[in-house]
């Protein structure tokens, strides 16, 4: 079984689609974490970002791990808390727009399905990823309760954060992942669109269930 669930930067769908996997007793993988962990790599190691032959290069030979209980490790390193700065978000969008990575990725998420029941979460897992996906999911919300959200997030782990810059930021990487020509977050009509603006996070895993069950 797989459960497909796209949508904009901080549309909940991370803290939804794993409550759903925990629930439905699935594998939960956050998509996002992996071009995240890219980036991470090509900073680390001053890798020219407009040189995608390079990324390639460096994405091909290092090993990207997510374990059961969601961390990061990359080199068998636990980068799970380095991978969720501004600097990552600032640089994200243009890694995330080569169409070689955005090739490589897939197999590699593709590869999760082999032998569990998934919920996976990112911007082309209903389009490029799984497009015959069992249930297919378009997560959104305003861009100000988005920015609300992700503030609200910032403080309870005790980050400072600025409600214009965050709402900046969330707009260029929508704008960035919307119009990229090769595997941008699209709305189609074989997705459940479920506006989440007005709904509290139990809400939308209710209905979820409600629609797959
Ligand atoms: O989901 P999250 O906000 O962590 O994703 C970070 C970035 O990774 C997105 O803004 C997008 O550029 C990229 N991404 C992507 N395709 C996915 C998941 C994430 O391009 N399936």
């Amino acid at each position: 079984m797989i459960i497909a669930i796209d949508g904009p930067a901080g549309s909940g769908k991370g803290t939804i689609s794993k409550i759903l996997a925990e629930r439905l007793g699935y594998v939960y993988i956050d998509t996002g974490s992996m071009y995240r962990s890219l980036t991470y790599l090509v900073l680390r190691d001053n890798i020219d970002i407009d040189n995608e032959k390079a990324i390639y290069e460096a994405f091909s030979n290092c090993k990207m791990e997510i374990t059961k209980d969601c961390r990061n490790l990359l080199d068998g390193e636990d980068i799970s808390d380095r991978i969720r700065t501004q600097e990552i978000n600032t640089n994200i969008s243009k890694i995330s727009g080569y169409p070689s990575i955005r090739e490589l990725m897939r197999l590699k998420q593709r590869e999760f399905a082999n032998d569990h029941s998934i919920v996976m979460e990112g911007r082309d897992i209903t389009t490029e990823v799984f497009p015959d996906a069992d249930y297919k999911f378009y997560l959104d919300a305003s861009i100000e309760e988005r920015t609300k959200r992700r503030v609200k997030q910032n403080e309870e782990k005790g980050l400072e954060s600025d409600y214009n810059e965050i709402y900046e930021s969330i707009k260029n990487r929508d704008l960035a992942d919307m119009t990229r020509e090769y595997g941008a977050l699209k709305r189609t009509d074989d997705q459940i669109y479920i506006d989440s603006s007005n709904m509290t996070i139990e809400e939308v895993v209710l209905y979820m269930l409600e629609v797959i069950k």
